[in-house]
């Protein structure tokens, strides 16, 4: 484990404390990209921790960073719908939309204004050593790498802090990105005066599921299971997920890390004790740790399917959802943007 994930871990403990003694001081803001159906990397990485710090009293913002497609596409195919059946994952989760706002970043102009001043707060060499940025650009569709695959943490800062939101529940490949945001923010109260709060990274218990292959589940990878996804295409694909060749099944993520995750996945679904689920199942082997995953994902996720398909009956009220949290994004961002060029002696 690398010393950034266990000082975000130790971190995390810490802010549960927090959360657990008042939850309403924290402002919450994590985005997704519109970029295919969320899955349970995002549930259990992100997702689960947004909807209980909402019900627990913190404000919520969820993001859907469709300007961020661009990152490695050379356009985004459909975004709108895509953004729609965003919306209508998270209402599925239980994101309530009288208490929380879901927009999408492309429609707050002053949250972009933002990134000026911002990417003149941090240098080339910090944008280029950034270890998921360098990841993505492996992974990444295109032919070259464009301006915005490595500015788009700075995007990131901006979409976090335009309304000043100080918990940013993620995965951890998110850590190096809120790490920026937490300099920008810094760096700007320093020259500028105090305007932000310095936000901090909340880690799931599983900051980093991985997808069928072994790798990071990622919508762009084809390694992940949908939340939205029946009951028969999780069993396909958790059928067709890598393990290894020891049959006796283990929990053990650092010298196992394919069965591990199966395990994990089934422990979470379950709320159970991922070393006692292994030694449930121990000899049964991958058979049948396979489909005491598959039981278990169906059974968590059985209602919030039943009610995403409720809900998709109706895509015009998703849709108002979206364009009313767009407008409240609006709002806030004009007034931190009348703050932000105040604070820079810029009003006029
Ligand atoms: P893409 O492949 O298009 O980048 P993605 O699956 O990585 O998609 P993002 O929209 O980039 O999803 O990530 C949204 C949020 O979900 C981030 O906070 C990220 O850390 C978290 N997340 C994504 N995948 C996982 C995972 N496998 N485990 C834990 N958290 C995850
Ligand atoms: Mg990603």
């Amino acid at each position: 484990m690398t010393a950034t994930l266990t000082a975000a871990m130790t971190r995390s403990a810490a802010l549960e404390q927090m959360i657990a003694r008042d939850a309403s001081q924290f402002r919450v803001l994590t985005g997704d990209r519109p970029t295919g159906p969320l899955h349970l990397g995002h549930y259990f990485g992100t997702l689960q921790n947004r909807v209980r710090l909402q019900d627990a009293g913190a404000g919520l913002f969820v993001l859907i960073a469709d300007y961020q497609v661009l990152i490695d596409r050379d356009r985004a195919e459909s975004p709108g719908e895509v953004a729609i059946g965003q919306v209508l994952d998270y209402l599925a989760i239980g994101v309530a939309p009288d208490r929380s706002v879901i927009f999408a970043h492309s429609a707050v102009p002053a949250l972009n204004q933002l990134i000026l001043p911002f990417l003149s707060l941090v240098s080339v060499p910090e944008l280029s050593r950034n270890p998921t940025v360098k990841d993505e650009i492996a992974h990444s569709r295109q032919s070259s790498v464009s301006g915005l695959m490595f500015t788009y943490p700075v995007h990131q800062a901006a979409d976090i802090l335009f309304c000043k939101a100080n918990l940013v529940p993620v995965g951890q490949d998110q850590l190096p990105h809120v790490e920026l945001t937490r300099q920008v923010a810094r760096r700007f109260n320093e020259r500028y005066g105090p305007v932000f709060p310095v936000p901090d990274a909340l880690l799931s218990a599983a900051p980093l599921l991985l997808g069928t292959d072994g790798a990071k589940m990622s919508k762009s990878r084809g390694n992940a299971i949908a939340l939205r996804a029946t009951a028969d295409q999780t069993a396909r694909l958790i059928r067709g997920a890598k393990t290894d060749s020891i049959s006796h099944v283990s929990y053990d993520p650092a010298a196992r890390p394919q069965v591990s995750s199966l395990v994990l996945l089934a422990a979470l679904c379950a709320g159970r004790d991922p070393v006692a689920v292994a030694d449930e199942i121990g000899g049964g082997g991958a058979a049948r740790l396979k489909a005491a995953v598959t039981e278990a994902v169906n059974e968590r996720f059985a209602p919030v399917r039943a009610r995403r398909a409720e809900l998709a009956g109706d895509p015009g009220y998703a849709r108002q959802v979206l364009r009313e949290g767009c407008d409240r994004a609006r709002a806030i961002g004009d007034a931190t943007l009348g703050e932000v060029r105040a604070a820079m002696g810029m009003s006029y």
